[in-house]
């Protein structure tokens, strides 16, 4: 996984996470505020008919006697309707056909907050005595209170029960916990208990979806902010790590002078200038190296052609002679190709340095050398093989064509300017030749030309002996 990869799944976790949070603890705390307030409402206006029931019959066990508690409320329901100057509701269908929807609790609370708290049972969000068949014995549709209460007269007998608890007994001092006091002129008369879990009225249950929704709305856009961001910021954290990658990367296939241009001074910034300076001296290192490199193929070249050349004439030496000869055989032999050696030696030499200074006779070796030299191809290997003795290896080359090869280079040093060195000097050289490969190896053809150059200073020297 790339590093953009990650940064980007790691800002999205990270967003996703975090905007899910956040949704989840808003709904909670939104639905616990919300209970809150369906709560209060209900408990207030619950509290609000206990207070009148028992007002107005003196007891409950008077009012019990005279008018169920439901029937109470909602009778008492239709008045403070009136009171408050609307129409009066049927609790069991607050919202006649063709008649402008009740104001809702809140919208009363701002115009008369008194008729607010009594008026509260009009919705549904109203604390009754739990009996769900009560809206239906008044053949409206079914209604549901938010919360079953339970009253409790002040000796803790049911007055009204919910769920279990029935009418005259007594509940346990343990069931006594969390009791909300119902108290008229300062006297406590009973109490009123929460029975049974939330039930949300029509118009919480909009509220809350519409809630909801607007939650939901937030988060989706915070999510798609986070998934534009991811992508943004992933990008934009890992392009110095890519410039990084792709300029280590240009480095490893050879270019070796790479600058990234990162400017920031955090710690990639830090690693940007490591490398810019990290590059800059990899180059100079292989600028000097290569020069080195350059140097020392000079010398090792130049070690070479000493080690193969001879000093005085230029010409190979006799080493490098048998080795570059000896290829020649082979392959002479190989391609059944013809191959010709000479052996010359300059006549009379001993006394060429007797009568005119050694140094003559090394002015005399040089200039034989460069006779050889331009007078045959390059592929021919020559050589000076010892003292005033030269041999030749013409690859390619037919006996006949050998010998009128080496009839030019003997005329040519006849002929050679030698009186620019003495007035008197005379140079000439006598060759001997051979061209037969069955002879079997290039020693044996040396020989033979030995034999032939022998014979050449036996019949008068300064010739050329071929058979
Ligand atoms: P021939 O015609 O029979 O070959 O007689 P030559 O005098 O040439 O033969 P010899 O072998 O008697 O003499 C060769 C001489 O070459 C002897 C030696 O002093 C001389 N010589 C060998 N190497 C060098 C060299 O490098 N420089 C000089 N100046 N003379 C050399
Ligand atoms: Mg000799
Ligand atoms: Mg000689």
């Amino acid at each position: 996984m790339s590093l953009r990869a990650k940064l980007v799944v790691a800002l999205l976790l990270g967003s996703l996470l975090s905007i899910a949070l956040v949704g989840v603890v808003a709904h909670i705390l939104l639905m616990q505020r919300f209970d809150d307030i369906v709560m209060g409402d209900a408990s207030r206006n619950f509290r609000g008919d206990v207070v009148s029931y028992y007002r107005t019959y003196g007891s409950f066990e008077a009012a019990l006697r005279a008018e169920p508690f439901s029937s109470f409320v909602r009778r008492r329901r239709v008045a403070l309707n009136v009171v408050a100057g609307r129409e009066p509701i049927d609790i069991a269908n607050p919202d006649p056909p063709g008649e402008p929807p009740s104001l809702s609790i809140h919208e009363l609370a701002r115009q008369d907050p008194e008729a607010a708290v009594a008026l509260a049972p009009i919705t549904p969000a109203t604390g009754t005595t739990g009996d769900p068949n009560e809206a239906n014995r008044s053949g409206g549709r079914p209604f549901h209170p938010p919360f079953h209460f339970l009253l409790l007269d002040a000796d803790f007998r049911v007055v009204l029960g919910a769920g279990t608890h029935k009418p005259g007994v007594t509940i346990p001092p343990q069931d006594r916990t969390h009791l909300m006091p119902i108290r008229v002129d300062g006297a406590r008369i009973g109490y009123a208990s929460l029975d049974g879990v939330i039930h949300y009225s029509g118009p919480d249950i909009d509220y809350l979806k519409a809630i909801r929704q607007a939650l939901l709305f937030g988060c989706g856009a915070a999510t798609l902010l986070a998934l534009g961001l991811g992508f943004l910021m992933g990008n934009r954290l890992s392009d110095p790590i890519r410039q990084l990658i792709a300029a280590a990367g240009a480095i490893e296939q050879g270019k070796l002078h790479q600058r990234v241009k990162i400017r920031s001074g955090d710690e990639v910034g830090t690693l940007a200038h490591a490398f810019n300076r990290m590059s800059d001296e990899l180059e100079r290192n292989h600028r000097e190296m290569q020069v080195l490199n350059q140097t020392i193929q000079q010398q090792a070249d130049r070690l070479k052609e000493t080690s193969i050349r001879d000093a005085l004439t230029q010409l190979y030496n006799r080493r490098h002679f048998d080795e570059q000869a000896t290829t020649l055989f082979g392959q002479a032999n190989h391609h059944d190709q013809s191959l010709a050696v000479m052996v010359g030696d300059i006549d009379f030499f001993k006394t060429i340095n007797d009568r005119f200074s050694h140094a003559t006779g090394d002015a005399v070796l040089r200039q034989i050398g460069e006779i050889l030299r331009i007078n045959t191809r390059p592929g021919d290997i020559i050589a000076r093989y010892g003292g005033e003795e030269f041999v030749a290896a013409f690859p390619e080359t037919a006996i006949d064509h050998a010998a009128s090869l080496c009839e030019r280079l003997r005329q040519a040093i006849e002929t050679s300017p030698w009186h620019t060195i003495h007035p008197d000097l005379r140079v000439t050289i006598s060759i001997g030749l051979d061209g037969n490969r069955t002879l079997g190896t290039l020693e044996a053809m040396l020989h033979a030309a030995d034999q032939r150059l022998y014979r050449a200073k036996r019949s008068g020297r300064n010739r050329v002996c071929f058979t």
